[in-house]
């Protein structure tokens, strides 16, 4: 190529090697044709920037003013605008950058595409630059003035073939302004509410003003007057107008500010302009911030949770210098963080690659235990400033905790610091003041502790007063996923032990020293096993003879911990060792032979009499367990109205 100082209309073709890209350009993505705009208005940020640098530093002999970036659709001439006031190009840099760097690049990038396959996530997110242009427009028109004095405008047209043709243009403003020819089967991009659309999700924090269309505002400079006509009635004239630029975007986000400038109300108010349509308020924020050994910035907010997991995924969204990339921060973020919201910001996480390729990222690997560490220090320190307000909150925020505990061992190690372990009468501990509450009292004969939990306060109701007259505390532990975090305690923690109120008679679950001894010689018990087996089916109950205190209940249906646990871990996934799907359940019943009733079954003499008073308790029985239900639930009240007859 020639020199261009004095520029003449010039045509030449640009360096091919694919055949002939364009094409691929066009048919790249297909859905995601629309992030041309973004690619193009990062050109026009950067080119603004560049422009700011360069005066900010003597570089550049012009004032920076307040420069924007305008965009402008003439839908009758099928036409896109994109304006901008920074750098600009002269025609020996439109041959460098956009003739041969930018095309390069869309080549390079093209053909890492093709390797990356199609389930490549990420990538397309980010990378083709100002070539996306032609997945949208037959010609591409690109007029630059340079900041540098002394220089002349340029026009450079391109077609969608690998020709181009520069010349000669009239621009008095510096800058660049790129014309789209919209082709045919992209008009939808030259409706105003397409490209507001796009303007919204793509730029909404771009750090240069984007213009979009004017609006009409209150006239700051008139107050409207009150005048009374010849009746007396006041009139007050209607408020002046006055028409101003629309500006889409919000230049200084909260994330790019210092913790310091902002106050509560600040980052409420962020959240909002994040997400319009939440009503809520976050419970809490966590500010992101470092610069080394990476970069990034960011706010994330604990929204109220509901129990569903998956319903609140995909709400952070992922900026690169600010400007939007994706809400799809799989593999960026730890997954227990995907449930809340917010934002990051880093122009460290490579985006142009596939997924996996990201998760193995060191960079990106540090980043996520970057984000673990800071979000459990901020849950450390709200607990340790406002333990009350900490406690109100555990029910909302519990879920991510937990969640956290189990899938990363580092958060798992910090939890102990914040996690809480409430119980049924509402008090909240610790682990270690939980341990400490319990350990003399909890601990059974053979030296474990045993945790005692109720999942359910009303469904095991009788069962967790009886473990609170014996002076036990009772936890209330009622998440989804509660039961793959027990598990992982009893494996980390020395000698402890989960077990629910109901799994078991009370006595059984902390088994002290002290065996009661049986009102009921050998004999008598083996007699009453062999009436009782008779009379409950051994598919439904497995009869177990207990001596226990006799004012204790005479039936209790109990449900073994183990395998109702594993059950459960099955229905919330993962913990499936054993094919359990299509387990029945399994409860046992406990019969106290001290009790008073227990002795009448066995010494009534009348068989009537002993099968309806064991049909009668079993039925007790399976009414404090929520098991007596439709038919034999109505056979059991039309029997005891009989009884009481
Ligand atoms: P990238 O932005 O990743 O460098 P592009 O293909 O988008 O790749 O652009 C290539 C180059 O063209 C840019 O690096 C820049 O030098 C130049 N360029 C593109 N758009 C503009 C613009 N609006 N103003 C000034 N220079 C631009």
């Amino acid at each position: 190529m020639g020199t261009f100082n004095k520029l003449n209309m010039t045509k030449g073709n640009i360096n091919v090697s694919v055949e002939n890209i364009f094409p691929l350009i066009k048919k790249f993505l297909y859905s995601d044709h629309e992030i041309f705009l973004r690619e193009l208005i990062s050109n026009a940020t950067d080119a603004t920037l560049k422009l700011k640098h360069l005066t900010s530093i003597g570089e550049a002999a012009v004032e920076y003013g307040n420069p924007q970036i305008e965009v402008k659709i003439d839908k009758e001439g099928k036409k896109l605008h994109i304006i901008d006031q920074g750098i600009g190009m002269t025609a020996e840099e439109i041959e460098k950058y956009i003739n041969q760097i930018a095309f390069s690049g869309a080549e390079e990038f093209l053909d890492k595409y093709k390797d990356a396959g199609k389930d490549s996530g990420i990538i397309g997110h980010f990378g083709l630059g100002f070539y996306s242009a032609f997945m949208v427009a037959e010609k591409v028109e690109l007029i630059s003035k340079s900041y540098k004095e002394g220089t002349e405008a340029a026009r450079w047209t391109c077609d969608g073939s690998p020709e181009f043709t520069l010349e000669p243009a009239e621009k008095s403003e510096r800058g660049t302004e790129i014309i789209l020819h919209i082709a045919e089967d992209s008009t939808e991009f030259l409706e105003e509410s397409k490209i507001r659309e796009l303007l919204t999700k793509y730029n909404k924090f771009m750090p240069v003003p984007i213009k979009f269309g004017t609006k009409e505002v209150n006239d700051p400079d008139h107050k409207p007057e009150t005048v009374k006509d010849k009746d007396g009635k006041e009139t007050t004239e209607p408020q002046k107008k006055i028409t101003v630029d629309h500006i889409i975007n919000n230049p200084n986000p909260a994330w790019t500010k210092q913790p310091t400038e902002l106050e509560d109300k600040d980052y409420n108010a962020f959240y909002r302009e994040l997400y319009p349509m939440q009503f809520e308020e976050p419970l809490f924020h966590i500010h992101l911030n470092v610069d080394y050994p990476f970069n990034l910035t960011g706010i994330l907010y604990f929204p109220k949770m509901t129990g569903d997991l998956n319903m609140q995924k995909d709400k952070i969204q992922l900026y690169q210098n600010q400007v939007f990339v994706t809400d799809n921060v799989e593999g960026i973020v730890p997954e227990f963080l995907t449930m809340l919201r917010g934002v990051i910001d880093s122009p460290d996480i490579p985006l142009n690659v596939s997924r996996s390729y990201l998760q193995a990222d060191g960079n990106v690997k540090k980043i996520s235990s970057y984000i673990t560490r800071k979000v459990a220090d901020k849950l450390k320190s709200l607990f340790n400033e406002n333990r009350a307000d900490f406690e109100k909150k555990w029910n909302d925020i519990k879920i991510v905790i937990e969640y956290g505990m189990l899938s990363e061992d580092k958060f798992y190690d910090k939890a102990d610091a914040f996690a809480l372990y409430p119980t049924v009468d509402g008090k909240y501990y610790t682990y270690q003041e939980l341990f400490d509450k319990i350990k003399d009292t909890q601990t059974d004969k053979d030296g474990k502790l045993v945790i005692l939990y109720a999942s359910n306060e009303d469904a095991q109701h009788s069962y967790t007063e009886a473990a609170k007259a014996k002076g036990y505390e009772v936890l209330l532990l009622d998440s989804p996923i509660v039961s793959h975090l027990m598990q992982k305690m009893e494996s980390s923690k020395e000698n402890i032990t989960f077990a629910r109120v109901d799994a078991d008679h009370i006595d059984n679950l902390i088994k002290k020293d002290d065996t009661k001894i049986s009102k009921l010689t050998d004999e008598q018990q083996k007699e009453l096993d062999a009436i009782l087996k008779e009379a409950i089916p051994s598919e439904k109950f497995m009869v177990q003879l207990e001596a226990m205190d006799s004012d204790a209940s005479p039936f209790i249906i109990t449900q073994p911990e183990f395998m109702r646990r594993m059950k459960e871990m099955q229905a919330t996934g993962g913990g499936g060792m054993f094919g359990m799907g299509n387990m029945p359940e399994m409860y046992n019943l406990v019969v106290n032979t001290n009790s008073e009733l227990v002795g009448e079954i066995l010494s009534t003499k009348t068989k009537k009499k002993q099968e309806r008073l064991i049909s009668q308790s079993l039925d007790l029985a399976r009414l404090s367990q929520g098991l007596l239900k439709g038919k034999e639930l109505s056979e059991f009240i039309k029997r005891s109205y009989e009884m009481i007859k």
